[in-house]
């Protein structure tokens, strides 16, 4: 893959701008008078109950709330006036989130050994990944060429963030449609750089800990194997990965994409199975958007890419991509109440067999 161009922002944010074959970016001086940025506009905090740090960002409450569409700052902007990328055009870029809730480089959280209130620097990065120039597009629509470099943005952050001092773990994830919270409609993702390991992931890496001691093996590998010996849940299968619902799914909609061999993240895809992602992803993506009618609009959905490094720490993590989605019926979201945000028990009111099959009769 080629390097992406390098630019900077008018407040010193980095831009990477990652071109399809025959492009060459173009970018243009950033002319906006933005103020300086504070690298400790953010703190993390140890909640002691639960074992788990908290990004307190209180700055996040004034960044841009659902902007005009001829206002939006994620469009191309050729004259470095009105946009964070600016340039006339672009295919994918990637860029410092003028928000961040993490940002600089520092130390991981450390496991905190006083007793008392534990806080540390909000240290890591956010970064804003533009999937495309077209403001009204989406990531399924995307050709599977234009997805593939997505594919290749995601790819060369991971190895760029997880070789960054202090980042101990890479997400790249995606929310879609504004019943989940999204505030700029142009289609676009993130990446964030944590100084921790998540509470998901750590939790994930215990299971599989506890499964090589008791099974043997690796515990995704088996899951995936388990899979795919049942059948009855499988949504599309191709030579390098399967996408599946899994058995437990706690969404309305959930389907999980793992690669058929294991690795522990993109960087460790060859280049047949990064197109292979990038086309069973665009496959999923279109079962979700023929879910229901027009009327009704796009399945909003979360997507979130399970990656882990290549240390002992974290030997036994398989990447994969889980997505989800909070519409259960063409007039009904669900909400997390009570049980699901309180307790962090889920009820799901769909059997995964029930959704498996209606999303496998909805492929092309
Ligand atoms: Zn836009």
């Amino acid at each position: 893959m080629t390097a992406p161009t390098r630019a900077k922002l008018a407040d010193g944010r980095d831009l990477l701008f990652f071109a399809l074959p025959g492009h060459r970016p173009a970018p243009v001086e950033d002319r906006r008078p933005l103020p300086a940025r504070d690298p400790d506009q953010a703190r993390l905090r140890f909640d002691r109950a639960t074992g788990q740090w908290v990004i307190i960002a209180a700055l996040r409450q004034d960044r841009t709330y659902k902007p005009p569409a001829e206002q939006c700052p994620l469009c191309p902007g050729p004259t470095g006036l009105t946009s964070e990328v600016p340039a006339p055009d672009y295919d994918v870029v990637v860029f410092e989130n003028r928000f961040p809730s993490l940002s600089g480089v520092g130390a991981p959280a450390p496991a905190p050994a006083d007793a008392g209130f534990v806080s540390a620097p909000a240290r890591g990065r956010c970064e804003v990944i533009c999937f495309s120039a077209d403001h009204t597009g989406s990531f399924a629509e995307l050709d599977p060429g234009h997805a593939r470099l997505v594919v290749d943005a995601w790819r060369h952050r991971t190895a760029d963030l997880m070789s960054t001092p202090g980042i101990e773990q890479v997400f790249c994830f995606e929310n879609r449609g504004e019943e989940i919270g999204v505030t700029l409609t142009h289609p676009h993702g993130q990446i964030y750089g944590y100084p921790y390991l998540t509470p998901r992931t750590a939790a994930m890496l215990g299971q599989a800990r506890e499964h090589r001691m008791r099974h043997g093996g690796n515990l995704f590998a088996d899951l995936l194997a388990h899979e795919v010996a049942d059948g009855g849940r499988i949504v599309a299968r191709t030579e390098a990965f399967t996408a599946f619902v899994p058995f437990a799914a706690r969404w309305p909609v959930e389907v999980h994409i793992y690669p058929n061999r294991f690795v522990h993240n993109l960087i460790e895809l060859a280049e047949d199975e990064l197109d292979g992602l990038a086309r069973i992803y665009l496959d999923v993506l279109g079962r979700f958007d023929r879910m229901y009618p027009a009327a009704v609009g796009p399945l909003p959905y979360i997507s979130a890419l399970h990656q882990f490094a290549d240390t002992e720490a974290q030997a036994d993590g398989y990447f994969h991509i889980e997505l989800m989605s909070i519409r259960r019926s063409a007039t009904k979201l669900k909400y997390l109440a009570a049980s699901e945000s309180a307790m962090d028990a889920f009820i799901s009111d769909v059997t995964p067999e029930d959704v498996a099959r209606r999303l496998r009769d909805l492929g092309l």
